[in-house]
């Protein structure tokens, strides 16, 4: 088969190069960290930052299909690249993701509830916003954030402050902080021949803004919010007109569903399926950019997904030997850094998954 080209070597990147390589695809990746985790497994690595356009260039030469493991690549670099190489997921998936006011106004004009948003060009906005908004309210930087980074609370003017420095720091949205019972997330795919696939709803809970544990199911889903949820992701995979997985970040509140954020890629809630269906969001990806048809997904056991954050990644494999029932994933990271994701571990046997993912020193 034909070569894939990874724009970004990170986790997700690795383990969408583990899924090409298993299915017999050549793998290049283009990440500035020598080694990076998805090079290491690779079949070739190149080493540029991802703003170099020529870098990104010569990726997509070497390579049939490309794709990306995040949603800051650089627009008109990949346009340029779609000469060279297919990029099945096209550009508008990118263009409307990576940017949350598009993103929420897409989900909007499509009829699927989000929080109340309003766009904070620059802090002298900021009151305006509130205006219309209300508190508690969450600031976010429009672009580049990730685990929870440029965001700010604002929970009464005694926050304003700090919303207007973030703002003058970054074009910025301002949204209704929502009530919620639980975070959920749904993966989304379409095969090569348009069928909608999508992948089991899952409850995440987060720490400190990060995800901390996946359990798929999500326990005591209601047949409704079942139904919510499918229909909503089929209306997004079709309105994108979707290749490659999409992750639906959800809120489940007293009114029903509310649509979150959504990620066009593998989603870190998704670790789960690697080893709980009967193949993963990883597979569904590298299916779908190759235009292949795609089997029903099933979810064949019950899991949990435990992040490895910093320190937890040495803990974990110090006890490692006593728990059998592990699906250990090191991502291969050269420098351990707190709160950095450096591996994961999924557990599907046992009468308490939530409490066999627990290390030590966990509260
Ligand atoms: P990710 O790593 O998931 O990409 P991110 O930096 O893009 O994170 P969000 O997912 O927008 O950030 O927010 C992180 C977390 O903060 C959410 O999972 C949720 O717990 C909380 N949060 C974000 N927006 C809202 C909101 N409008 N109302 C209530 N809670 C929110
Ligand atoms: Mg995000
Ligand atoms: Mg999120």
């Amino acid at each position: 088969p034909a070569t894939i080209g990874i724009v970004g070597g990170g986790q997700l990147g690795r383990m969408l190069a583990q899924s090409a390589k298993q299915m017999g695809y050549t793998v290049g990746v283009l990440d500035p960290t020598p080694q990076a985790p998805a090079g290491q497994v690779a079949d070739f690595q190149i080493q540029a930052e991802y703003e170099d356009v020529d870098a990104l260039m010569q990726l997509a030469k070497r390579s049939d299909v490309l794709t990306y493991e995040f949603e800051n690549v650089d627009l008109e670099a990949l346009t340029q690249a779609k000469q060279y190489a297919a990029l099945p997921q096209g550009t508008e998936l990118l263009r409307i993701t990576r940017q949350r006011i598009t993103e929420k106004t897409f989900l909007r004009d499509h009829g699927i509830p989000t929080a109340n948003f309003a766009a904070v060009p620059d802090a002298q906005s900021l009151n305006q916003a509130i205006a219309k908004v209300g508190y508690p309210a969450i600031l976010k930087t429009t672009t580049g954030g990730y685990d929870g980074h440029g965001q700010q609370d604002l929970n009464s003017p005694a926050d304003l402050p700090a919303g207007e420095a973030l703002a003058s720091k970054a074009p910025c949205i301002l949204e209704q902080r929502k009530t919620f019972s639980r975070e959920l997330s749904v993966m989304v795919t379409q095969d090569g021949n348009d069928q909608v696939r999508i992948f089991p709803v899952v409850e995440n809970r987060h720490a400190n803004h990060i995800l901390h544990t996946t359990i798929a199911p999500a326990p005591n889903l209601s047949a409704e919010l079942q139904t919510q949820i499918d229909q909503l992701a089929t209306t997004i995979a079709k309105a994108l007109n979707l290749r490659g997985v999409l992750g639906i970040e959800l809120f489940e509140t007293a009114e029903g569903i509310v649509v979150n954020e959504l990620a066009p890629r593998p989603h870190n809630s998704g670790h789960y399926s690697i080893e709980a269906c009967n193949f993963s969001q990883f597979d569904a990806h590298i299916l779908s950019i190759c235009n292949l048809p795609i089997a029903p997904i099933k979810l064949q056991t019950p899991a949990v997904m435990r992040n490895l954050l910093g320190d937890d990644l040495t803990k974990a494999r110090a006890a490692w030997s006593k728990h059998p029932e592990w699906h250990f994933h090191d991502y291969g990271k050269a420098e351990i850094r707190p709160a950095r994701k450096m591996g994961h571990i999924t557990v599907c046997e046992g009468s308490d998954l939530l409490k066999a993912v627990q290390l030590e020193g966990d509260k």
